[in-house]
């Protein structure tokens, strides 16, 4: 358990992406399996690919602009990941650099904007709409809970101890953050896909969890475990 943050820095950050890389590798056969009946069985696959490409240069990535950081990350998922998620998480760390240009540090404002713009990516390139059994399913909700992580009051425990303007913690928002993609994750089982490869089932794509909305909510959940959730 790491001591709670309010605000990320680039070291946190990469942080992230190792810990992210663990997980997509502990994670690859389930995922894996996610995409068995409604895919090709490689989300896992390519999920880990990615991200262990992306840990493996971690070492020569700057990381004191957040936002070239996520942008250099976005490049290596491109052209590592493959499938039809490689372009689209691509897009997601790229527009979030892109978001967090020159950025030293990340408070929960920033974050939120970051995440946002990913998102905003995602849907400019795929063309999903929520409900259509996709990342965007996992995304959406997250983006809100942080959004509304920023106007929540503070926890019971912090009234009086943190500053006036400390609403949720980080890790706190970004718990929530992470409890709302697996909530939309989970709600993407009885959804007809209307996007992507599973999309050619039709009908019969309904009853399966999405991988791309899970390995988002993994994602999540690293990053709220690295900011000491
Ligand atoms: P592929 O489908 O090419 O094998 P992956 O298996 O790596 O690629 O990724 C599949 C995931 O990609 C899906 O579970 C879904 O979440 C996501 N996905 C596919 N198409 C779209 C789209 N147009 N918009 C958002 N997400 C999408
Ligand atoms: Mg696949």
């Amino acid at each position: 358990m790491q001591t709670p943050v309010q605000t990320l820095s680039g070291d946190h950050i990469a942080a992230w992406l190792e810990r992210a890389a663990d997980e997509l590798e502990r994670e690859k056969m389930f995922l894996t399996e996610l995409d068995a009946p409604i895919g090709d069985s490689d989300h896992g696959v390519n999920m880990a690919r990615g991200f262990t490409a992306v840990r493996g240069r971690l070492d020569t990535l700057d990381r004191s602009d957040i936002g070239a950081l996520l942008r250099n990350v976005g490049t290596i998922l491109l052209s590592t990941v493959g499938g039809a998620s490689g372009p689209l998480y691509g897009t997601l760390f790229r527009d979030a650099g892109q978001k967090a240009a020159g950025a030293a540090a990340l408070d929960l404002a920033a974050l939120t904007a970051c995440l946002e713009a990913g998102l905003e990516g995602v849907r400019r390139r795929g063309k999903a709409a929520p409900g259509e059994k996709t990342m965007v399913d996992a995304l959406v909700p997250a983006v809100d809970a942080l959004k509304a992580a920023q106007s929540a009051p503070p926890p019971a425990g912090a009234r009086g101890g943190g500053t006036p303007t400390s609403r949720a913690s980080m890790a706190d928002a970004l718990a929530r953050a992470a409890e709302a993609a697996r909530a939309g994750a989970e709600a993407t089982v009885p959804l007809i896909a209307r996007k992507g490869r599973a999309s050619y089932l039709g009908e019969r794509s309904a009853g399966h969890q999405d991988p791309g909305a899970t390995s988002c909510w993994l994602l999540l959940r690293s990053l709220a475990a690295t900011a000491g959730a």
